[in-house]
């Protein structure tokens, strides 16, 4: 059996060691002995501040860095019969629900805006007759600068989009080549003035450090070229290099100054009144807040409706979607068993993690802990009725490494902390899981 590395043993260790997107990992998911009927795992559950989201997995191009649920160029008649199975998809689990409320919504892919502007129009009129999404509450959408055209863009604002989000990775054409994205720069910017002008109420900007042949000089450039369109958050990604996609198959590695990178590209923005919520997200003191519009919705607690192949679903004990793949052949194949089911068959969860109580803590306190508000100890105690201390006292490992500190409340990581995110997250995953995802064997 292999030792577990210590935190002392990561913290020798490159500090980009795993992003904690969600937890569990969807590599740590398998199929349940016995399907949930969904009426049974959201009987119990409070519904009335959800998060729905829905997953459209068509692109213009793979992106080389990319290791999300989703295809390119999609035959004539895919997205069609795509957006049908969806529908069927969403009857089957509002009656499964039955009253339920959404607190925020997103629309994700995938490139949404692949879609056509007739395609989109019933995107929406699926969401809003059979999953109950209704106008007003925050709603997100994501974008790429090939398909953020006017019509598309007035449409999104017309159907209640309040948040647009487009992947632009660098301003630096032989930086976007190198990620297996080629992008034309004029093509970025007059989408990016597009995007600016259509006043949504927050617009975020994704990029990316750590490529070939990027340098401190090219990294701060791109940031200062996304500046000038006046984004109310970014998100800076550290490059990670997957199996499966194109920089995985070709053998390349990120550059090894990613954390210079992402030195640089923090102390730009924190000079610039972006404040830091998470080691990859950063938003405008401008910004209004998420939960304006809506309920609040609190990630540590409520659930989570995924519509659409690939779409996670979270309940308080269960977590559950299709099955995940990252090659072309896999996910056609997930696509294909997506669009075949019956209606009956969405009514149940065949595939997923189902969470004890040790587990639900654990990601009760990653959930918290890897983002600048911190965990906080009443909030804590009062949810399940213990201590961290007495839960994770493996959390004194960060007191003591000054990655941490304590005080008015609450455990938050320190500047140096939070730099460490992508190490502390998988330090602090259990041992099954780990075991779990050691195991998986991606398609
Ligand atoms: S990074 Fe975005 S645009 Fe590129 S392939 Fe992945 S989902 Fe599509």
């Amino acid at each position: 059996m292999t030792a577990v590395p210590t935190l002392r043993e990561r913290l020798l260790e490159d500090p980009f060691q795993g992003y904690t997107y969600a937890y569990p990992h969807k590599t740590a998911y398998r199929h349940f002995d016995k399907p949930h009927p969904l009426r049974e795992l959201w009987a119990g559950e409070d519904k009335q501040s959800l998060f729905l989201y829905l997953h459209l997995p068509f692109c213009e191009m793979r992106c080389g860095f990319c290791n999300l649920f989703t295809t390119v160029n999609p035959q004539e008649g895919r997205v069609g019969r795509y957006l049908d199975a969806v529908e069927r998809q969403a009857e089957a689990v509002g009656e499964a629900l039955g009253a339920h409320r959404h607190a925020r919504a997103a629309i994700g892919g995938g490139t949404p805006t692949f879609l056509t502007t007739a395609e989109m129009a019933r995107v929406f009129s699926i969401l809003r007759r059979h999953a109950g999404l209704e106008k007003g509450i925050p709603l997100s959408c994501e974008l790429s600068p090939a398909t953020a055209e006017t019509e598309k863009l007035a449409q999104l604002r017309e159907e209640g989009v309040t948040r647009a989000s487009i992947g632009v990775q660098s301003f630096i054409e032989s930086e976007t080549r190198t990620l297996g994205r080629p992008q034309k720069p004029a093509v970025l910017h007059a989408a990016l003035d597009r995007l600016a002008k259509a006043g949504f109420p927050v617009m975020n900007i994704d990029l990316i450090y750590g490529m070939d042949g990027q340098t401190v000089a090219s990294w701060l450039c791109s940031l200062a070229a996304a500046l000038e369109y006046g984004p109310q958050e970014l998100f800076l990604y550290p490059l990670y290099v997957r199996p499966l996609t194109g920089l995985g198959r070709k053998g390349r590695d990120p550059s090894d100054i990613r954390l210079q990178l992402f030195r640089a590209g923090r102390d730009f923005l924190l000079k610039r009144g972006y404040r830091q919520i998470s080691l990859r997200l950063f938003r405008h003191e401008s910004c209004p807040n998420e939960g304006d519009g809506g309920a609040s919705y609190c990630c540590q607690e409520d659930g989570m409706v995924g519509l659409g192949a690939g779409a996670r679903s979270y309940t308080s004990k269960v977590h559950y979607c299709t099955e995940y793949a990252v090659g072309r052949v896999g996910i056609q194949a997930i696509l294909d068993d997506f669009v075949a089911r019956p209606a009956d068959h969405h009514s149940f969860a065949w595939y997923g993690y189902e969470l004890t109580a040790a587990e639900q803590k654990r990601r009760y306190i990653l959930k918290s802990l890897l983002r600048a508000d911190g965990l906080d100890e009443a909030d804590y105690a009062a949810w399940c009725g213990q201590t961290w201390s007495e839960d994770f006292p493996e959390l004194g490992d960060l007191l003591d490494s000054g990655l941490v500190v304590r005080g008015h409340g609450k455990l938050r990581l320190t500047l140096a902390g939070m730099e460490r995110a992508d190490t502390i997250g998988p330090w602090l995953y259990s041992a099954e899981v780990e075991a779990r995802m050691a195991e998986y064997e991606l398609a």
